[in-house]
């Protein structure tokens, strides 16, 4: 008999782990069903900056679980046959205005490049190179370039992700689900068994958990940005996504169009009402950029919550007092970049069984589960 597996939450660690459930060999052995409710995905909100390289933070796991990450998108992207759309490796330039700042970023890209080929080619970037690169800007400032960053659309890629995985064990259900003070996964139709859980909830983890008396550090955040229809922007696809200094993210789509985020509101919490003065500082840093904006440029609004640990670090894995289920939360403002990889890692160990050493990627779960 096939083992019947549920996964809560589609976002991308949902929508990752369903879609290698069904690719791994010994995943057509398996029956899939995934739960979402659709309500305030990170995922769906978020800006699709993939570069993790040039970050200062000093945790060494999480830039060994990024960088992989990053990497596997890469593969990812051939594999599942991504269009441009959805994944587009167009680089990345991180700006500063300081030369020596600027010096010393230049040399940790080269440092980080000799560790991680993936990164592709980096330079040193004038400010009129960048202009070069992004002709849409009117006031560019010098940069370091990084060719392996990329842009993806993250709601373009859950979707393909989902929708590859149900053409082979995959049942997607739009529903809010519970669990009882057992761990019995509770739908709308009522209780439901199931071999292994996967509980990819983003910020709602703790929620979920609570009624078995597990407690989860996490806290939500949240996010918004502004997507900006600009017709008179270059056509083509590959434009870079540039990281300003002290500014917002400019993360141009090609066919004009433009993303600009995002906000860290630790306040909003689970809101996900679109603030209008945070519409306002967006557009306003965009314009710090290109002066010919203006807020009819702006087309949409994208809200989301993040879900952050104390550490700012990411945790996965299958819970010791409950061994059906496994877990992941806490994936930050780089869930896109680490998502897949933690969906792939929980899908083989599902598979495949065993206690993986994911030492290198994360501290123990304990530190966030208890
Ligand atoms: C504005 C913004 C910008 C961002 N920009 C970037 C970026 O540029 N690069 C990057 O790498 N990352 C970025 N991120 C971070 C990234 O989007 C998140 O870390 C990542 O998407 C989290 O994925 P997840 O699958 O853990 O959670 P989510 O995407 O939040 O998915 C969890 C899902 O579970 C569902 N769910 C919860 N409870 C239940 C229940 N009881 N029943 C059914 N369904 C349930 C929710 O509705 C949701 O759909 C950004 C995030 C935001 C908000």
């Amino acid at each position: 008999m096939k083992k019947r597996i549920a996964i809560i939450g589609g976002g991308i660690v949902g929508a990752s782990t369903a879609y290698y459930l069904s690719t791994l060999p010994g995943g057509d052995q398996l029956d899939v069903t995934l739960y979402d409710d659709g309500v305030g995905q990170a995922t769906k909100a978020a800006a699709g900056i993939i570069s993790p390289w040039l970050s200062k933070r000093r945790n060494k796991q999480w830039y060994q679980l990024a960088t992989d990450g990053a990497s596997l998108l890469m593969t990812l992207a051939r594999k599942a046959n991504l269009s441009t759309e959805i994944y587009h490796q167009t680089g990345t330039i991180v700006t500063r205005t300081n030369e020596k700042d600027l010096h010393e970023l230049y040399t940790l890209a080269q440092e980080r490049q000799a560790e991680s080929p993936d990164m592709g080619e980096v330079a040193l970037l004038s400010a009129e190179e960048v202009q070069a690169r992004l002709p849409l800007l009117t006031r560019p400032q010098p940069g370091v370039w990084v060719a392996g960053g990329a842009r993806l659309d993250g709601q373009a890629l859950v979707e393909e992700l989902l929708s590859q995985a149900q053409q082979v064990n995959l049942t997607v259900k739009q529903e809010r689900v519970s669990f009882d003070h057992e761990g019995q996964l509770i739908a709308s139709a009522g209780a439901k068994r199931f071999d292994q859980i996967v509980v990819a909830a983003g910020a709602w983890l703790p929620e979920l958990l609570a009624p078995m008396g597990i407690k989860v550090a996490v806290r939500p955040q949240k996010g918004q940005l502004i997507v900006l229809n600009v017709p008179d922007y270059p056509t083509q696809e590959n434009m870079p996504v540039l990281m300003p200094e002290g500014e917002r993210d400019f993360i141009p789509f090609g066919h004009g169009k433009l993303v600009v985020g995002a906000t860290h509101d630790d306040e909003g919490q689970f809101d996900l009402s679109v603030t209008p003065d945070a519409t306002t500082d967006l557009l306003s840093s965009a314009q710090h950029f290109d002066d010919q904006l203006t807020a009819d440029s702006i087309v949409g609004t994208k809200v989301g919550t993040r879900a952050y640990t104390a550490d700012f670090a990411p945790f996965f894995g299958r819970l010791q007092s409950h061994p059906k289920l496994l877990v992941a939360s806490g994936l930050g403002a780089s869930g896109l970049t680490t998502g897949p990889l933690i969906g792939q890692l929980l899908a083989g160990t599902m598979i495949y069984g065993g206690t993986p050493d994911w030492s290198k990627y994360q501290k123990s779960l304990t530190n966030y589960v208890s």
